[in-house]
C-alpha cells in the first residue's frame, strides 16, 4: 500500500511518537510531511516543507513507540528522498557518497592512510566488510575485529575502504545512487571469493546486505552476520576463548560493570541486541548493567545530525555517559563505529565541563566523579578478553581529524568547540 495511504488509514495522531522523539515536539509534523510527499510530482516542488527534516537522528524510537509501527521517521526518509530528487544531493549528503569530491573518508585519507588489512582480495569462507567508517575513520573497530577473528582461528579475508562502500548511509540520507551502483558489484566480489559468510561491523552495511540488497540485486549466495552475531556463534562453537579476567584488567572494584550502548540502527532497525549481550555476559570478571535495550539512549550521530547540528549531536552523545554512569557503569561498550566516535566526543566535552583546573584535557582514564566513562568497541573489548594486546587508538586524533575533515568538506560547518579541540590535540596548532 502507498505510504501516505497507510498513514491516512492508520495514524490516529495520538502523539506517542512525539512523546519519545528527541527532535520534534508536535504531531502536526505527520500530516505536514504527508502533504509534502504527495504534493507536486516526484521531481517537482509541491507544498513547501514546514519542518526541518535534517533534525531527525533516524533513531527509530518513534517507530518503536507507535502502536501501528509507523512513527515519524518513515515520512522523514521519504521526504529526504523527494527533496534530493528535486534539489539534488546536498554537500552533507556528499560526505558519505563515495563518488563525491567532498567524501569525508577521502578527506581524512589525505592526512592518514586507511587501515592496511591483511588478507585483502583472497578467497576465504568468511569475508569481513568493515565499511568506510571502520577502514578510514574509527580504525580501532576494523583493527580489533580482525584481531578477534584471528584469536578465534577464523579463515577470513577483508573487503575494505571506500572502494567497497555499501551505499546504505548515503541512501539513508536520501541519495540512493551509490547503493544502486555498488550493490551488485559488492555481491559479485563476495561470490567470486567463494565465501559463505559475510560479517559487517557497521549497522548501515549490515542493513544494506541483509535487508536492502536482497530486494534489489541477485545472487546473495552467502549468510550475512553482524560482528556480534558471529562472535556469539564462535562462542557457541567453543572457538572464542574469553580467558582474561576483565575486572582485574581494568582494575575494577569487583566485577567490571559494562553499559552496552545499543546502536539505534542495530537494535531498533534490525533487532540485534541479544547477541552482543550474550557475548558480553560470557566475559569473566564483568557484568552488564543493562541486560535489555529498554530506555537505550541515542548517541546523536545518525541521520546527518552530527554534520548539520554538531553541538546538538555531541550533547546527545554526552547523555549516553550520564545514563551509563547513573546505572553504576565503569565502561561503555559500543557496537558501531559512528556511535563510538560520537560517544568518545561526548565524553571529551563532558570531561572539559567537569575539569575544574586549567591542566587541559587528558584522554587517560582518571579517578574522578565526572560522568565521562571510557568507551570501547565490542570487538576491541572481546579481543582484549581473549587475552590480546590493546588495539592501537588515539581518541583525540580521531575526533580532531573527523571535525577537521567536516570543516574542509562543508562550506558551513559550524562547531564552536573545534579550536579548543585542535589546541588539545596539538598545542602548536593554536
Ligand atoms: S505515527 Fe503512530 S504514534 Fe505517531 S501519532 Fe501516528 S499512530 Fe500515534
Ligand atoms: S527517528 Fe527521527 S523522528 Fe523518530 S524519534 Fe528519532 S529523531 Fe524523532
Amino acid at each position: 500500500m502507498d505510504l501516505i495511504q497507510v498513514y491516512t488509514d492508520k495514524c490516529s495522531l495520538c502523539g506517542l511518537c512525539i512523546d519519545v522523539c528527541p527532535s520534534y515536539d508536535t504531531a502536526d509534523i505527520i500530516p505536514s510531511l504527508c502533504d509534502y510527499i504527495q504534493s507536486g510530482g516526484k521531481n517537482e516542488e509541491g507544498r513547501p516543507l514546514e519542518y526541518d527534516i535534517r533534525l531527525c537522528y533516524t533513531c527509530n524510537v518513534c517507530t518503536a513507540a507507535c502502536p501501528e509501527d509507523l512513527g515519524i521517521r518513515k515520512l522523514i526518509s521519504a521526504s529526504r528522498e523527494k527533496k534530493t530528487g528535486i534539489h539534488g544531493a546536498t554537500e552533507e549528503q556528499g560526505l558519505v557518497d563515495p563518488f563525491s569530491k567532498n567524501n569525508l573518508y577521502k578527506k581524512i585519507g589525505e592526512w592518514e592512510e586507511p587501515v592496511e588489512f591483511k588478507n585483502e582480495g583472497i578467497k576465504s569462507k568468511v569475508v569481513y566488510f568493515p565499511g568506510c567508517a571502520a577502514s578510514c575513520m574509527n580504525k580501532v573497530v576494523g583493527r580489533s575485529t580482525v584481531k578477534a577473528l584471528e584469536a578465534a582461528g577464523v579463515d577470513y579475508s577483508v573487503m575494505s575502504g571506500i572502494d567497497y562502500c555499501c551505499g546504505s548511509v548515503s541512501a539513508g540520507a536520501g541519495n540512493t545512487e551509490p547503493l544502486e551502483k555498488l550493490g551488485q558489484r559488492n555481491i559479485d566480489e563476495i561470490n567470486a571469493r567463494g565465501s559463505e559468510i559475510l560479517i559487517t561491523t557497521c549497522p548501515g552495511c549490515y542493513r544494506a546486505f541483509k535487508l536492502i540488497y536482497p530486494q534489489k540485486f541477485e545472487n546473495l549466495n552467502f549468510e550475512v552476520l553482524q560482528t556480534s552475531e558471529y562472535f556469539a556463534r564462535l562462542l557457541e562453537e567453543g572457538k572464542l576463548d574469553l580467558k582474561r579476567d576483565m575486572g582485574g584488567y581494568f582494575g575494577a572494584d569487583g566485577k567490571l560493570k559494562i553499559f552496552y550502548q545499543d546502536p539505534c540502527h542495530l537494535t531498533r532497525a534490525v533487532g540485534i541486541y541479544k547477541e552482543p549481550r550474550r557475548v558480553l555476559a560470557a566475559v569473566s570478571g564483568a557484568e552488564l548493567v543493562n541486560p535489555t535495550p529498554e530506555n537505550s539512549v541515542c548517541c546523536g550521530f545518525g541521520g546527518g545530525v552530527r554534520t548539520s547540528f554538531p553541538e546538538k549531536s555531541v550533547n546527545q552523545a554526552a547523555e549516553v555517559h550520564k545514563h551509563a554512569k547513573s546505572l553504576g557503569s565503569d565502561i561503555i561498550i559500543t557496537n558501531c563505529g559512528g556511535c563510538m566516535k560520537n560517544i568518545i566526543e561526548g565524553g571529551y566535552t563532558t570531561k572539559k565541563e567537569c575539569s575544574s583546573n586549567d591542566s587541559g584535557y587528558s584522554n587517560e582514564s582518571e579517578e574522578t566523579d565526572c560522568c565521562a566513562l571510557p568507551v570501547y568497541d565490542l570487538a576491541e573489548f572481546i579481543s582484549l578478553a581473549c587475552g590480546g594486546e590493546p588495539t592501537e587508538r588515539d581518541d583525540l586524533k580521531l575526533i580532531y581529524l573527523s571535525n577537521k575533515a567536516l570543516q574542509e568538506c562543508l562550506t558551513h560547518y559550524d562547531y564552536a568547540p573545534f579550536d579548543e579541540l585542535a589546541a588539545d590535540y596539538d598545542p602548536d596548532l593554536k
